[in-house]
């Protein structure tokens, strides 16, 4: 069995998705403890200069397939491409981005090949020789560790936030095209407009600096001054449930569980106790501030810096060391 980690790297208006970074990360450390070789694998129309840009990380290749039929991800050319590659390779896994269009194209993939699928999980660990992925369950109270029993390939769907791409070592990959025929292949999907998300929608996922806020905030005038903090920061607002269940902030800034997932470099946590399902919203973040009045509180468990103290003490005193800075 050939020890070739491949991952899929997702794509749109000429830049790599940020999930695919992550999960390039995971490709890399998962390689450096099985001794395995990663390899990116890059599918589209003119894409040349993404694969260039993946040749500059400590991979091993960067496979390049540029196909007319592969302009718009489509699941029956996107599974046919995919499944002439894995087959011609045989690498022991393909990774993916737990994202929408994955989220469409990995099961399908996975059955077509009749190899095993595991999704959205968080990692993965090594017992003794065999290859375990951590997955969430019961609403992230529990992990599972799954065991893959099929043939390879298997096909693993990782989780956004799970992995850190700033953490993606440089290196030089040597740069393949691989030639498709996908002649016979016939889309059943037709796409007739790409439509940007609704006007004012939140892409929280995106954010480099976040303040969440919680139920310590008390009521929705006080957002006033978390307004203002995050203005100075030029921070994303986000909320725990209960700020939202009342109706103070709009129900696409919720993170958490049944919220989204966030990895900024900067979460910034305003009242907020620190509950499960808001912690696993969070914990894709590279630097947790917490304030908290409750030196008790669990969110402590996972800041690197912690407040213990009145928020509506502390944001003011804050808010006006960054005005002074910034004058
Ligand atoms: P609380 O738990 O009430 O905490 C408020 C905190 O503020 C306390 O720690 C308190 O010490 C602190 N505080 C109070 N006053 C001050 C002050 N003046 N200064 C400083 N600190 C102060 N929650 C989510 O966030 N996201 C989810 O997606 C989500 N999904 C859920 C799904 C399910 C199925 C269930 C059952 C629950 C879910 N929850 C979710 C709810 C979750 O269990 C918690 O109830 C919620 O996260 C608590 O929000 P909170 O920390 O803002 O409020």
């Amino acid at each position: 069995m050939s020890e070739q980690v491949f991952v899929l790297m997702d794509h749109g208006q000429g830049q790599i998705r940020s999930t695919s970074w992550e999960t390039l990360r995971m490709g890399q450390l998962l390689a450096a403890e099985t001794h395995a070789s990663v390899t990116a694998v890059v599918l589209g129309h003119q894409v040349r200069q993404l694969a260039e840009q993946l040749a500059s990380k400590a991979l091993e290749s960067v496979l390049c397939c540029d196909h007319p039929k592969l302009t718009q991800y489509d699941p029956d050319t996107y599974c046919a491409a995919l499944g002439q590659l894995l087959e011609a390779e045989q690498p022991r896994l393909l990774l993916l981005g737990h994202v929408y269009q994955n989220i469409d194209l990995a099961p399908k993939l996975a059955a077509s090949l009749g190899t095993g699928l595991v999704t959205d999980c968080i990692g993965f660990k090594l017992q003794g020789e065999e290859l375990l992925f951590i997955r969430q369950m019961f609403r992230n109270k529990l992990n599972a560790d799954v065991a893959v029993q099929s043939a390879t390939p298997w096909i693993v769907t990782m989780q956004s936030g799970a992995y850190s791409a700033d953490e993606l070592q440089e290196g030089q990959a040597r740069l393949e095209e691989r030639q498709l025929s996908l002649e016979q292949v016939s889309a059943r999907r037709r796409q007739l407009e790409a439509i940007e998300g609704m006007k004012g929608s939140v892409d929280l996922t995106k954010a480099e600096v976040i303040v969440g806020v919680g139920r310590g905030i008390k009521k929705a005038e006080s957002l006033e001054m978390i307004r203002e903090l995050a203005s100075l920061l030029g921070a994303e607002i986000g909320a725990s449930r209960p700020v939202v269940d009342n109706e103070w902030l709009e129900r696409e800034r919720q993170i958490g569980s049944s919220g989204q997932n966030v990895a900024p470099r900067l979460y910034l946590s305003c009242g907020i106790s620190g509950a499960i399902q808001h912690i696993v919203g969070i914990k894709g973040s590279q630097c947790i501030v917490a304030i908290n009045s409750d030196p008790n509180a669990p969110i402590f468990n996972v800041a690197r810096y912690g407040i213990v103290g009145d928020l509506f003490e502390v944001v003011p005193a804050l808010i006006k060391e960054l005005r002074a800075a910034k004058s």
